[in-house]
């Protein structure tokens, strides 16, 4: 492969020298939470599962650093030590774990196809999409340099570290109102950095924020960088910008939270699969049946309410078992 060559993930067809076909009963995409919780519920199954682990091999959290949150450490864990387990223990009941991107599908006829993108076809009975969600960052070099260091996107995660501190949250839309909310419970003081002079969240959900005492807007400002020694200790705003009263502001933090939005990894499936406008994938409530039967989908791709890891575990274990039941009927 040509690694200089950007991967196509539009789904749209491409020429393919496919070097191998393999037919199998249960395919799962993706190797966060969700994918490994399906693996570990469709080995025990029997499904014989192949998962496909994508660039990102245990997804979003090999990149933090402690979870606090997932039932079961006690003295909690680190993200990669998390994800390493889940995957022993899917590949404990004989899921076969496969380095991989998907880059192509073909979800028209009765078994679903799927390329990947060593050329590979699968051609599968069932198919559990849990290729996960990315969230946004503003493209600051400084946001790179301090990940895990004082950036965060996630406050529900990350909230806790920062007890007693003052954070900024950047964004306007109803997850920036959620989050800031969630941290004003826990840290001294929360600056919502805005770029307008107006929020786009809910109107509920701007009432509430702005109700908060410890909780204070800071309208038409912009984050251009952060400083800090061993970690973020300030974050550099631009109030006003591109206007003649625009002014450059130091502001004293000690984490810097984005809620500008995420985007789910739902390119490729997009031919095919029912999306909601802003590309997570529909499941039917209470189940992960996408419209096409067969395929399910499970974690953040397809949940733009929780996005945690646990949630996203548990509909994993929800999509295999609707596989099962899938596949049974199928050869009854
Ligand atoms: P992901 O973990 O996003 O994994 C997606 C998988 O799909 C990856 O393996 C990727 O390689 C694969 N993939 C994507 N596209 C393709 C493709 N085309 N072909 C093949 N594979 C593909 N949650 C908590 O509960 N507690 C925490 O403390 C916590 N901390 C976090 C810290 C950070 C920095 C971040 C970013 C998130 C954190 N979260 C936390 C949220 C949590 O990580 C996610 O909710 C969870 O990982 C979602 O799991 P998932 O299985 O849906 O997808
Ligand atoms: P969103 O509605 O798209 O809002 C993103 C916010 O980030 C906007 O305020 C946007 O500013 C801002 N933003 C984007 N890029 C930016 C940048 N480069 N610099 C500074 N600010 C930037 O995303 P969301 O808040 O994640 O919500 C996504 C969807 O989920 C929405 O439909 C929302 O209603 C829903 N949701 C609902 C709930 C709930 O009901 N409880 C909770 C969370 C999310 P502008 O406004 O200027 O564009």
């Amino acid at each position: 492969m040509d690694i200089f060559k950007p991967l196509d993930l539009s789904g749209e067809v491409q020429n393919h020298d496919i070097v191998n076909v393999e037919k199998i009963k249960c395919l799962i995409i993706g190797s966060g939470p969700a994918g490994y919780t399906a693996a570990i519920y469709a080995a025990r199954a029997n499904l014989k599962p192949v998962l496909y682990t994508g660039l990102q091999m245990g997804g979003q959290l090999t990149t933090t650093t402690e979870v606090e949150n997932f039932p079961g450490y006690p003295d909690g864990v680190t993200g990669p030590v998390m994800m390493e387990d889940l995957k022993k223990q899917a590949e404990r009941f004989g899921a076969e774990i496969r380095f991989g991107i998907a880059t192509e599908v073909d979800f028209s006829g009765k078994t679903h196809s799927v390329i990947f993108d060593d050329n590979r076809k699968i051609e599968a009975e069932s198919v559990i999409i849990a290729t996960g969600a990315t969230a946004r960052y503003l493209g600051l070099e400084a946001e790179a340099r301090y990940a895990g260091m004082g950036v965060s996107a996630c406050a529900t995660c990350d909230g806790f570290f920062y007890k007693g501190k003052d954070v900024a949250v950047v964004g306007g839309g109803d997850t920036a109102a959620e989050e800031a909310t969630y941290l004003s419970g826990i840290c001294r003081k929360v600056y919502l950095v805005v770029r307008r002079n107006v929020l786009r969240a809910s109107i509920a959900m701007q009432q509430r924020v702005l109700n908060i005492p410890n909780i204070e807007v800071l309208w038409e400002h912009q984050a251009v960088d952060l400083y800090g020694e061993n970690g973020v200790e300030g974050v550099v705003l631009v109030k006003k910008k591109g206007t003649p009263q625009e002014e450059t502001i130091k502001l004293k933090i000690d984490g810097f939270f984005l809620a500008i939005g995420h985007t789910p990894n739902s390119e490729v499936f997009k031919k095919f699969i029912e999306t909601n406008e802003s590309g997570y994938i529909k499941t039917v409530p209470g189940s992960t049946r996408t419209n096409i039967p067969g395929i399910f989908a499970a974690g953040d791709v397809q949940d733009p309410v929780y996005r945690q890891a646990v949630t996203a575990a548990g509909t994993g274990c929800m999509a295999a078992i609707d596989a099962e039941r899938y596949l049974s009927e199928m050869h009854n």
